[in-house]
């Protein structure tokens, strides 16, 4: 299962997050692990940020992949802060290093800060023409961001915003408009960084389908075409019971049964970020 991008190349549905893995040094064994086995069930878009760790997170995922770098789409993301075109530039040469990689083959904006987009694309032009990039996209834009982006040159590839059950706001005007324009988004805190797991509706739709919560609150992300997700799971064990959401298909009844315990928006609201 895979989703276009507007590349035309195609990625993994389902993917794996890597906030706060290598903050606890006695997790790290079961954190290189949980990314290998997630390699092998096929999960191989791999997200990760300079942010993580202050780059503690990168080195993990560097070590991880070893030598299986060709199999990975590899996802980093620059700081607002350092989003200057050169600063953009030197960002993501550090993220290159500790990666151990020649190349990322997306690289986003975390999120909008003061630096214009305009500055900050000029940066992940240059790392395309360098090699150091294959693609670029963003993090954390509203619907008015989106739009100034997208009447820029160039190609965005995805936007990573905050989407699950509980945070359904982009229901409302920002998915539909980017699936009108052929830009997937990337969902990521997915089970709402584990929150969403006790829900009794979620236990409910589980027992139908021999399931697993987080198994349901993944696949319900995925019901949408254009919507990639990346979990978090510092377990091989996770990191397998999150790859069955993959085949997992929500009935009518689910999806009402979903809806009334977590409503869709009745109305425009600003993006939330985590
Ligand atoms: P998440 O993926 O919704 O949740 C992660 C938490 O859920 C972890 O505590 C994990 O525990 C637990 N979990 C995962 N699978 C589970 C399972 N099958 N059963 C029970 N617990 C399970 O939250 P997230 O880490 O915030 O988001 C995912 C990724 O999105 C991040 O890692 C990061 O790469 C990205 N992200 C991006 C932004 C942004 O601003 N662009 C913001 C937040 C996150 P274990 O570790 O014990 O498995």
């Amino acid at each position: 299962m895979t989703v276009l991008l507007p590349s035309g190349e195609t990625v993994p549905v389902l993917g794996m997050g890597t906030w706060m893995m290598a903050d606890d040094p006695t997790g790290r064994d079961d954190e290189i692990d949980a990314l290998r086995t997630g390699l092998d069930l096929g999960l191989t878009l791999i997200d990760t940020a300079e942010m993580y760790g202050s780059g503690r997170s990168e080195t993990l995922v560097g070590e991880a992949i070893g030598n299986r770098r060709d199999e990975v789409f590899l996802v980093s993301k620059v700081l607002p802060s350092n989003a200057s075109t050169r600063g953009t530039v030197s960002a993501c040469e550090a993220s290159l290093r500790r990666l151990g990689t020649d190349r990322l083959d997306l690289y986003l904006l975390h999120w909008r800060g003061t630096v214009p987009l305009a500055r900050t694309l000029d940066g992940f032009a240059a790392l395309v023409d360098a090699g150091k990039i294959r693609h670029w996209g963003v993090s954390n834009l509203d619907l008015d961001d989106m739009r100034e982006l997208t009447a820029l040159p160039g190609f965005c590839q995805t936007n990573q915003i905050l989407y699950n059950l509980t945070r359904r706001g982009p229901e409302h005007d920002l998915l539909p408009w980017h699936a009108a324009a052929g830009i997937p988004i990337m969902a990521y805190s997915p089970v709402e960084q584990g929150r969403l797991l006790d829900s009794p509706a979620l236990a409910a739709v589980a027992s139908r389908h021999d399931a697993t919560p987080a198994q349901i609150a993944l696949a319900w992300v995925l019901r949408l075409p254009h919507v990639t997700a990346i979990p978090k799971a510092g377990t091989p064990d996770h990191v397998r019971e999150n790859a069955r959401a993959r085949d997992l298909t929500l009935s009518p009844e689910d999806l009402a049964d979903l809806d009334h315990a977590f409503p869709p928006p009745t109305g425009p609201s600003p993006l939330a970020m985590l």
